[in-house]
């Protein structure tokens, strides 16, 4: 049936973290213990203010459409978010509110690139980036980096990277899937990289923005001279506990809020009415109501850092924000455990699915092949025994 598809659809690889967790579901569907550790997905509910106000919106009837690129009053709060936490003057007028950062993303690839255009990607990415670069006809251009530079580029590597053909530059802080986070140092010397190049924008993905155990934060656009030039993504999905909202937004120089504006008015019509208006109460409230969430995911952080370090041959770096591990699980490529061959990472995560009931997904669709990722957004308890499995397939003979 393939050949009755657009070429456009069957060159798009899945989504791996969706088909991995959709696999999962299956499984457990079928009566398996599966602890799925695939999906990066809070396991927490929406706190119960941001429930309110979208209970209250469907009371007042926000029922039709809305703007194309969101509420004047959410961009309004948003502004006030974006100066509140990153120190950035935006104005309602550089805000576009869409269905998830992924659309968010998807808009900026459609109104940035034409065929042919190179986008650079520190490796690892996180897994859409590739697809959605490769859909609005650019070139993905990976830059591979390693645990012992904490998953991070240089200013050298950016430089070695750019061609004239060089549109974008693609990152997110902290980082799916290796949880590193950008100083404002290591942005300054990125940033100064490209003071030389006036042509090329930057996304920067900060949608793990609160989920950060670093102590520091930086938005690249905030650095003298790069205003003009990024386009800042973010979302509620993660640390609000928002995934099924689906509210994410840019802040971006006005004529490309106004292109992805013209873009989502063809395709959506715009973001759901009644999550914007319960976006309003998020953006609006101070972040430290997300603590306990916080708190949380840094105390699973450690528990799980320890547990990996426990099994023989798995390499990692200790991620400072996000609530994923990364770990280098290249020790086993080529070994066979109980039976089964394992010659890559995808190999790995389909053994420890079948032996394990674990399921993780693969490094090599992040760009990383040597590397698993792993995401602890879950109970300590379901960590604590997901991690005894796996040292289990990976050690017993
Ligand atoms: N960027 C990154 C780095 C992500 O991990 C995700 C995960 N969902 C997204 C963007 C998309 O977020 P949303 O759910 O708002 O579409
Ligand atoms: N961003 C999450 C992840 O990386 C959710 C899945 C997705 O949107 O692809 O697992």
């Amino acid at each position: 049936m393939n050949n009755l598809l657009s070429d456009r659809i069957n060159k798009l690889s899945t989504s791996q973290t969706l088909a991995m967790a959709a696999l999962a579901r299956d499984l457990k569907a079928q009566g398996r213990d599966i602890i799925s550790l695939s999906l990066g997905e809070p396991d927490f509910n929406t706190p119960d203010f941001i429930k309110e106000a979208a209970k209250e919106a469907i009371d007042q009837n926000y029922s039709t459409y809305s703007p194309v690129d969101g509420y004047a009053d959410l961009k309004e709060a948003i502004c006030k978010k974006f100066k509140r936490d990153n120190d950035l003057d935006y104005k309602p007028s550089n805000i576009v509110v869409s269905t998830g950062a992924k659309q968010s993303l998807y808009n900026i690839a459609q109104v940035m690139l034409n065929d042919g255009d190179e986008v650079i990607l520190p490796a690892p990415y996180w897994v859409s980036y590739f697809e959605i670069i490769k859909m609005a006809g650019g070139i993905p251009v990976e830059v591979p980096t390693s645990i012992e530079s904490d998953f991070k580029i240089t200013a050298a590597q950016l430089e070695a990277a750019i061609t004239p053909k060089t549109k974008m530059v693609w990152y997110s802080s902290p980082c799916n899937p290796s949880g590193s986070v950008y100083s404002r140092e290591e942005l300054t010397e990125l940033a100064k990289v490209l003071e030389k190049h006036p042509n090329i924008f930057v996304v920067s993905d900060e949608i793990y923005e609160h989920i950060n155990f670093s102590g520091t934060f930086c938005s690249i656009a905030s650095i003298p001279g790069m205003l003009e030039k990024t386009i800042t993504v973010n979302g509620v999905a993660k640390a609000f506990a928002m995934t099924g909202w689906r509210i994410g937004y840019i802040g971006a120089p006005e004529f490309i809020a106004k292109a992805c504006t013209k873009m989502q008015g063809q395709v959506t019509s715009g973001a759901n009415s009644i999550a914007q208006r319960a976006t309003i109460a998020a953006v609006e409230a101070d972040p430290k109501v997300l603590n306990y969430m916080v708190e949380a995911f840094h105390k699973r952080r450690d528990l799980v850092v320890g547990l990996i370090q426990d099994i023989p041959g798995l390499k990692i770096n200790v991620p400072e924000g996000a609530f994923y591990v990364f770990p280098d699980v290249s020790y086993y490529f080529g070994k066979t455990l109980k039976g089964t061959h394992i010659k890559d990472a995808t190999d790995l995560a389909m053994y420890l699915l079948a032996e394990a009931n674990v399921a993780t997904v693969t490094g090599e669709a992040f760009g990383n092949p040597d590397c698993l990722r792993l995401s602890y957004a879950t109970s300590e308890e379901q960590l604590t025994e997901a991690f005894r499995r796996i040292k289990l397939a990976l050690t017993e003979k």
